[in-house]
């Protein structure tokens, strides 16, 4: 599946995000766009004329491009697309939190130094919006999420005309956002057209061998046991993608913390449904789910933590949940187990 690339160009009228965006049809649009972007480049801040950049020619960059993303999933997608034409780094590792994350010196001297920044947007990356922005001016950026038709994505709750970012939670549309990031890596490297293709149709191939996957595991679940309450409100895609009921502790945005009334309001459900697990979040604080296990037992209804689950950042390495695919089934895998109910005892997952 082919995705649209949005992008900056240099010297057009800013829009209302501050930057000129616009959707493009095709992966061919895309690359007439990311090349302007890379012939403004050229000619950025008395910089060298077009063609004197090294690695930077109006013909597209030499391989391998040097592909700087902010989550993890996202350099795991670009490695899969990319293969060897691809040099990646992602800014935020294991157990960051992408809503809170600022940019160091070191990210901004990385993202200065890309071929190619790719980040979701929608808001995701909070505090480095306003980064990506700025850089758009003179290198190539693509925010995949914002590359998705707009009927695809989920409205926020509680913040009018924005949008969920956490678009990987649904694998199908995961997919769609891969091909995203394979049109930008296409426009600016075109002599690897045919590599990024092959690239993300196999990749594309194991996400949908993936995506039924979990559909058969979340089927085991008993239907009234379909309920997922976890830290903080990433999982709405995967609800509405698996059908299964998502609450979360915090709103879609880590940003404020949870309060008195969230708390009370989740232990009211847990013993109301006389659900049996809550799960944390590895790139969030288990404070506030531990004070809703603390106030469930409090009223006489034992919940146990049914696992970590890995929501806006991949896991460490050796972990099984360092590449996508594995984040996915450890997180699922856990799910399963702790709301199925026939493995009491078992609070870890894998
Ligand atoms: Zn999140």
């Amino acid at each position: 599946m082919e995705g649209r690339a949005t992008v900056g160009r240099t010297g057009a009228p800013a829009g209302r995000h501050g930057g000129w965006r616009r959707r493009w049809p095709g992966p061919l649009a895309a690359a007439l766009a990311l090349l302007a972007g890379v012939a403004g480049a050229c000619g950025d801040g008395g910089g060298p004329a077009s063609g004197e950049v090294p690695g930077i020619s109006v013909q597209g960059r030499r391989a391998p491009l040097r592909v700087v993303t902010t989550i993890g999933m996202l350099a795991d997608a670009a490695r899969a697309i990319g293969g060897e034409r691809v040099q990646v780094q992602a800014l935020m590792g294991p157990g960051v939190d992408p809503h809170l994350y600022k940019a160091s010196q070191s990210d901004l001297e990385l993202l200065r130094s890309a071929d190619l920044i790719a980040y979701v947007g929608l808001h995701l990356e909070g505090k480095m919006t306003s980064i990506f922005e700025r850089l758009r001016q003179r290198r190539p950026v693509v925010a995949v999420g914002e590359g998705l038709p707009p009927e695809r994505l989920r409205a926020a709750p509680g913040f009018a005309g924005t949008y969920d970012p956490h678009i990987w939670f649904d694998v199908g549309l995961w997919s769609e956002a891969c091909g995203v990031l394979a049109a930008a890596l296409q426009a600016l490297d075109p002599a690897g057209a045919e590599a990024y293709r092959a690239g993300l149709r196999a990749y594309q191939h194991e996400l949908a061998e993936l995506q039924a996957w979990v559909r058969e595991q979340i089927a085991t679940i008993p239907p009234r046991r379909r309920v997922l309450v976890t830290a903080h409100d990433a999982f709405g895609y995967f609800g509405r993608a698996y059908g299964i009921e998502v609450v979360g502790l915090q709103g879609i945005s880590t940003v404020s913390e949870a309060g008195l009334a969230d708390v009370a309001r989740l232990v009211d459900l847990l013993v109301e449904r006389e659900l049996p697990a809550i799960f944390v979040e590895s790139s969030v604080s288990d404070k506030g789910v531990r004070a809703v296990v603390a106030g469930a037992a409090a009223r006489g209804h034992q919940v146990r933590i049914g696992g970590t689950l890995y929501s806006d950042a991949l896991g460490p390495e050796g972990s099984g949940a360092e590449t996508y695919l594995g984040m996915v089934r450890h997180n699922v895998r856990t799910i399963v187990q702790a709301l199925r109910g026939s493995s009491a005892g078992d609070t870890r997952g894998d």
